[in-house]
């Protein structure tokens, strides 16, 4: 570097992001407004307020907010792992379950190795990827909207880490059958992390899905993903845990960002854990929605794959979807749209869902 260069340059140089940063897709929030009669369908929350025992739990926290949170989460880890059958030690909670699968990702993966998982499937999944520094494998969903597993399996290589199986899948709701998984748990190399994401598995038919805490016991690989954001109405807190072998669980722990789950959260979660027949009462209002709509939008002519999570999802190709959405605008009602696969609608309270079926009826009559 020449004398010139060395006065000029530090200061006409400007920060520049990571490649893998600037590259990377943004996440897109749902749309959503503060206006009274607008239906916020865009973020599969819970349209309910909170379980009146987690609102409880945290006013009663409130008062110690000065005071660092429980980093190791010892009660609300123990208070899971008698709920689930496991020891504190399979464990790791985080900062929603989005945050525990980047604590997964940046535990298992180094520069260039590979993370496969379907596409579309859950929009977090290409973002904590590649801000990882390792490579997002999409692979194309089959024509029922499910995970295609035998592509997914021949899509696994030397360089594959992890492997994302999201059931009901978001955004199409599509769940992946127990032996389906158990098939693609004996194909794939036992020291590749499969991820069963299941953030709605509370919404779930009993049996559509995975047994996915069998299936960890029988495969050590396995990681069950789950998260209090969405049936339990929690989805502000920030709160989610995974279930993994314990040098996994002590792993995802070490690459947590320290005191990531507010004291505010952990009470309310084990609040919630108190409370899970409230919550299923709310799970199954919502499950007759679900299926009181599917049945109106078969009559009205629509050819929808059964979901099983709290949303509906609609395939169009881009000139349906922007007409799609543009109606769902007209009628202030917020959905989440994907350029180039269609509309995902979360299912809520029946004058919600009402509204949402004079609009799709307005596109078949
Ligand atoms: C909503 C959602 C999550 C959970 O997000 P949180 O970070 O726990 O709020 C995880 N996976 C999928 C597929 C989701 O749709």
């Amino acid at each position: 570097m020449t004398s010139d260069q060395m006065l000029t340059a530090p200061h006409a140089a400007r920060p520049v992001l990571r490649g893998a940063v600037s590259g990377l897709p943004s996440y897109v929030p749902g749309r959503r407004s503060a206006g009274v009669d607008i239906a916020a369908l865009a973020s599969n929350e819970s349209h309910y307020e909170p379980l009146p025992a987690a609102a409880a739990a945290v006013a009663e926290a409130a008062g110690r907010m000065n005071r660092y949170p429980d980093m190791a989460a010892v009660e609300l880890r123990e208070r899971l792992a008698g709920h689930l059958g496991v020891t504190a030690d399979e464990i790791g909670v985080g900062p929603g379950s989005v945050g525990v699968l980047q604590q997964i990702i940046t535990g298992l993966c180094d520069a260039g190795d590979e993370v496969v998982f379907a596409w579309r499937s859950f929009e977090a999944y290409p973002i904590l990827v590649e801000l990882a520094g390792a490579r997002a494998v999409r692979v194309p969903l089959d024509d029922t909207e499910g995970h295609d597993l035998d592509a997914m399996a021949a899509a696994v290589t030397s360089r594959t880490k992890v492997v994302l199986l999201c059931t009901p899948n978001n955004p199409t709701g599509v769940p992946i059958a127990h032996e389906r998984i158990g098939a693609f748990l004996r194909s794939v190399r036992s020291d590749v992390l499969v991820v069963i994401d299941e953030a709605y598995v509370e919404y779930a038919e009993a049996g559509s899905g995975p047994d996915s805490l069998a299936l960890y016991r029988e495969y050590p690989n396995v990681c069950i993903l789950r998260t209090f954001s969405k049936a339990y109405g929690l989805a502000g807190l920030r709160v989610g845990y995974a279930v993994a072998a314990p040098e996994i669980a002590e792993g995802l722990r070490r690459t947590a960002i320290p005191f990531g789950v507010t004291a505010l959260a952990q009470k309310a979660a084990i609040a919630s854990l108190d409370a899970a027949g409230e919550m299923q009462a709310r799970v199954a209002a919502v499950g007759q929605e679900r299926a009181r709509m599917a049945a109106r939008l078969a009559a009205q002519g629509w050819k929808l794959q059964p979901s099983q999570g709290n949303f509906l999802w609609i395939r169009a190709a881009d000139g349906l979807r922007e007409r799609l959405v543009a109606a769902f605008d007209q009628a202030a009602i917020m959905v989440r749209a994907y350029q180039g696969d269609g509309v995902r609608i979360t299912v809520a309270d029946p004058a919600s869902n009402d509204r949402v079926l004079r609009v799709l009826e307005t596109f078949t009559a």
